[in-house]
């Protein structure tokens, strides 16, 4: 049987470029997806994948990006992030429209354009990558909080409105994982970044991409709809175990 594909988009860093990694060593043709186009091709020839610009942001960067798709087996919804911790009374209304964008629209705007393609595919999945900020807000967690919580249920009604169709849908919610997150939030503010995971362990962006690889690779009749992981170190969005 010819191999498989897979789309990663935000696969140019963190979570996305090791969900890239982790999917090419299960055997899958990988695709990968991001504005940065230098880290995308670097991340892509380490596995033999293909790097493609794309903005989730931009309907015709995507546009332009899944018309360059073929196959598509799997295709994990992984661009996204948080910008600033700001309190609603100060709430930057450009940041969480920004927010809203990339998280909600982003996904929704691949997943529209690719569906066909699962579908076609016979036995195809979409991977979305929440967080537990999806889940559980947190003082100056507002704009992610809403977009993540957006993200979250528009996760479950594409599970809802693909029952009889061959496609699964799984949603991977992580808590502190160690990537360029923090440093995007943060707008490259290096100690405030390094100060959110001062004193515990957080995950690893491979931690997820062995879970999402997992998911992939269940047999076709097995849905993973939901999957929580977080450090040991962390037991709620804001309640984390830190050593002195
Ligand atoms: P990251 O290292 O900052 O990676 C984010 C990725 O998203 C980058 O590859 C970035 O690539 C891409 N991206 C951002 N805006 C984009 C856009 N408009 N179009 C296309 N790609 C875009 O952070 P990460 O932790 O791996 O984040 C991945 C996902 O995990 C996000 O959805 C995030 O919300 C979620 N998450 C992270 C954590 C955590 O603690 N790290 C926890 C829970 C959930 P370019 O800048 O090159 O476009």
């Amino acid at each position: 049987m010819s191999r498989k594909t897979a789309v990663v988009t935000g696969a140019s860093s963190g979570i996305g470029a090791a969900a890239a990694r982790a999917l090419a060593e299960a055997g899958f043709d990988v695709v990968l997806g991001a504005r940065r186009t230098d880290r995308l091709a670097e991340v892509a020839a380490a596995i033999g994948g293909t790097a493609l610009p794309l903005d989730v942001t931009d309907e015709d960067s995507v546009n332009a990006f899944t018309e360059q798709v073929g196959r598509c087996d799997l295709l994990v919804n992984n661009a996204g992030g948080a910008l600033g911790l700001d309190s609603i009374a100060g709430a930057d209304l450009d940041l969480w429209q920004r927010m809203y964008d990339v998280n909600v629209l982003g996904t929704v705007r691949v997943t529209k354009a690719l569906l066909p393609n699962l579908v076609a595919s016979g036995d195809g999945q979409v991977v979305v990558i929440g967080s537990i900020a999806g889940h559980q807000p947190y003082p100056g967690g507002g704009g992610y909080n809403a977009a993540k919580h957006a993200e979250a249920a528009l996760t479950r009604v594409l599970r809802m409105e693909l029952l009889g169709e061959p496609v699964r849908v799984c949603e991977i919610d992580p808590g502190l994982v160690e990537t360029e997150f923090s440093l995007v939030r943060f707008e490259g503010d290096r100690e405030r970044a390094d100060a959110v995971y001062a004193g515990m362990t957080p995950l690893v962006a491979e931690d997820i991409a062995e879970t999402i690889a997992w998911v992939a690779t269940r047999p076709a009749h097995v849905n993973i709809d939901q999957i929580t992981i977080t450090p040991r170190d962390q037991a709620g969005a804001q309640l984390v175990h830190r050593r002195k």
